[in-house]
């Protein structure tokens, strides 16, 4: 059983795909992790995340040992794969990785962005976890300062905007739903409420399919 979760930044889809893996016992990948890997490489080598030749030249030496490294959680990490992201030859050279992933294992959940529009388009069970900005703001905030990291609220609500804007409006993968996706607006909803009911959609969509 392959699950996309899909959705904008700080909406809860990781929090959510990791629980349902572990729940499910599936296996599990962020694939935000690539793209911020991609970023993170270009920045170290002093390029611009938005140069395509770095930027494809990066991901084409993708390392996975690498993403355990805390420095991709970070916002540069995050600002810089939005950009790499945008770049077609990127996505191409990435898309690879990630089928492979979901076809070795039994089952896995995929997080990301275009996991249930062009990862996994055949992917049993598509989730669509979203927010409203002001909600997921506010939420990376805390992430925030629960690091020790000091961060101006109306500068973390604008980057949110300018990240979901970029995201949004590329060429390549947009972020969208899928046709066949379930939203799940996770504003008013806390970490157990969203699996909860993510647990209720897909024993529901199994029992639909008979799976
Ligand atoms: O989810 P996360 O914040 O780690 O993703 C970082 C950036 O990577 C996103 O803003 C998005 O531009 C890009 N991304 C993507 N497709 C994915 C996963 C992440 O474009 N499947």
């Amino acid at each position: 059983m392959i699950i996309a979760i899909d959705g904008p930044a700080a909406a809860g889809k990781g929090t959510l795909a990791r629980r349902l893996a572990s729940h499910l016992g599936l296996a599990y990948l962020d694939t935000g992790l690539l793209y911020r890997a991609v970023g993170l490489s270009v920045l170290e080598a002093g390029g611009d995340p938005e140069d395509a030749q770095m930027a494809l030249s990066a991901a084409e030496q993708l390392d996975p040992a690498r993403f355990g490294d805390p420095a991709l959680r970070g916002e540069a990490a995050g600002a810089a794969a939005s950009k790499v992201a945008a770049i077609g030859a990127v996505r191409a050279a990435l898309l690879a990785f990630q089928r492979r992933f979901a076809a070795t294992a039994a089952g896995a959940v995929l997080d990301g962005r275009d996991i249930g529009t062009v990862v996994c388009p055949d992917a049993e069970i598509k989730i669509f976890v979203t927010a409203s900005l002001e909600k997921r703001a506010e939420r990376r905030l805390k992430e925030l300062q629960a690091k020790g990291v000091s961060a101006i609220p109306e500068r973390v609500l604008a980057d949110m905007r300018e990240r979901d804007a970029r995201d949004s409006a590329r060429d390549v993968a947009p972020l969208v739903p899928a046709e066949d996706a379930i939203v799940l607006d996770t504003s008013s909803l806390d970490a157990d409420a969203v699996f909860n009911t993510a647990v209720a959609i897909i024993s529901e969509r199994r029992l639909a399919r008979g799976t």
